[in-house]
């Protein structure tokens, strides 16, 4: 028996579904929106287990639209989210991201830095030389270059994301700890969510935010998301020599990365393709020492003194198409939105994506047209492409 029609039921309250909620909120107050979370401590999470980054440096051009979008959001989130006056606290640092170009990545590098700065945004091209002057301790023997933006930054994901949720309750927004089993529907229309225990919960309209579980969920309604779990592990590092001042997010070609954090600690990752794909959790010191160490101290000579605190790992929920994301309805159900597939960029994304579903559910006209990235891509094999999937 059902208990209560929402209007909006979201299935996942990590930032995805926390920000969908308060846009919708925003956005149609009276909208009756539950959000359902099967695990309110988020230690599984995506987003509490991210690098937490923000960067403007993509090749697709609405990708760096949405950064932008989100790069105003973050300003001024503190603000936006504050409850009877208590403002979240995010501790957002515009620290730069610099990312390395060799000559293989020149051109690619060039388009996207045209586009960019077409855009508006504030990106700049330094030779090996600029990059040895800002960051003596970096060896850029062997690149071209690197394009450097001074805006992108990081920011306590986890702060957000409780920000997020907080704004969205004190709208109205139900947060309701439980697990769904299956979306329900009767022929082509969503009539809502089936709990573990059975119970279920009746809506109009069905947002699967469920990150690296998504495809899982969408399963049971017949839906086939190429949307994969993909573990990826950060390693945290007190090196011997400390920087002076703090580094930006540093990506090499090879696809590792690495910044300071509060403190000056290390934190360090690369995305592999042996990376394995499920829902695992444990990290893996030897990856640290065998294969990461080295290839940080050919570029961080210094780096070769350090010691290793502690890692863990999470989870990309990998869009295997095209690495972008999947948002909008599903054409071959009403009432099924999508918010999937984020790859390793979905918290950048979260502001402008949880305006857009918002926007579409209530028929809104679009601040930010993402209809480029609909589901109805994924049915005629369309790819997007974008060079800065890390
Ligand atoms: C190591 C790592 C580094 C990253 N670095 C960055 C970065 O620097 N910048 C960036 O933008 N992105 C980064 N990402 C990607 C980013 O973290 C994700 O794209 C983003 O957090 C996705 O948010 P989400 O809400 O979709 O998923 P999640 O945060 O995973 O939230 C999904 C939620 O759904 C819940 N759920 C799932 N199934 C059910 C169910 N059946 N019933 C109820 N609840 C359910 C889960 O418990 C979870 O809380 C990184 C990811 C990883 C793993």
């Amino acid at each position: 028996m059902k208990r209560k029609i929402y209007d909006v039921v979201i299935i996942g309250g990590g930032i995805m579904g926390s920000a969908t909620a308060y846009y919708l909120k925003r956005t149609a107050p009276d909208l009756q929106t539950a959000v359902i979370e099967m695990d309110p401590s988020y230690s599984r999470a995506s987003t509490t287990l991210s690098m937490s980054n923000a960067r403007i440096q993509f090749s697709f051009r609405p990708n760096v639209q949405i950064s932008q979008y989100a790069f105003q959001v973050l300003e001024n989130f503190e603000q936006e989210m504050a409850v009877n006056d208590r403002k979240p606290s995010i501790g957002y640092r515009r620290e730069g991201n610099l990312f390395m170009v060799n000559a293989e990545g020149r051109i690619p590098a060039e388009n996207a830095l045209k586009m960019q700065q077409d855009l508006g945004c504030d990106i700049e091209w330094w030779t090996s030389e600029q990059v040895s002057r800002r960051f003596p301790l970096y060896n850029p023997e062997g690149y071209l270059g690197a394009t450097f933006g001074p805006k992108d930054g990081h920011f306590d994901a986890y702060g957000v994301l409780m920000g997020y949720r907080a704004k969205a309750i004190s709208m109205g927004a139900e947060f309701v700890h439980a697990e769904v089993s299956e979306i329900t529907k009767t022929g082509k229309r969503i009539t809502g969510v089936r709990l573990n225990t059975g119970e279920d919960i009746g809506a109009n309209n069905v947002v699967n935010c469920a990150g690296a579980w998504c495809a899982g969920i969408a399963g049971t309604v017949g839906v086939l998301l190429p949307v994969q779990p993909v573990k990826r592990q950060v390693f945290v590092l007190d090196t011997k020599v400390k920087p002076d001042g703090p580094l930006p997010l540093t990506v090499l070609p090879s696809g590792m990365y690495f910044r300071t954090e509060t403190g000056g600690l290390i934190l360090l990752g690369k995305s592999m393709p042996e990376d394995p794909v499920g829902f695992s959790f444990s990290w893996d010191d030897k990856r640290f020492y065998e294969v990461l160490w080295p290839e940080l101290a050919e570029f961080v000579p210094v780096f070769e003194s350090l010691r290793l605190i502690r890692g863990w790992a999470g989870l990309y929920a990998m869009n295997t198409l095209d690495g972008n994301a999947i948002l909008g309805e599903w054409p071959e159900l009403e009432g099924l939105f999508l918010a999937n597939g984020f790859s390793g960029h979905g918290l950048q994304q979260a502001p402008a994506v949880g305006r857009y579903i918002s926007e579409l559910i209530t028929k809104q006209s679009h601040a930010l047209d993402l209809s480029i990235f609909n589901p109805g891509r994924i049915l005629e094999n369309r790819k997007l492409s974008e060079n800065g999937i890390v």
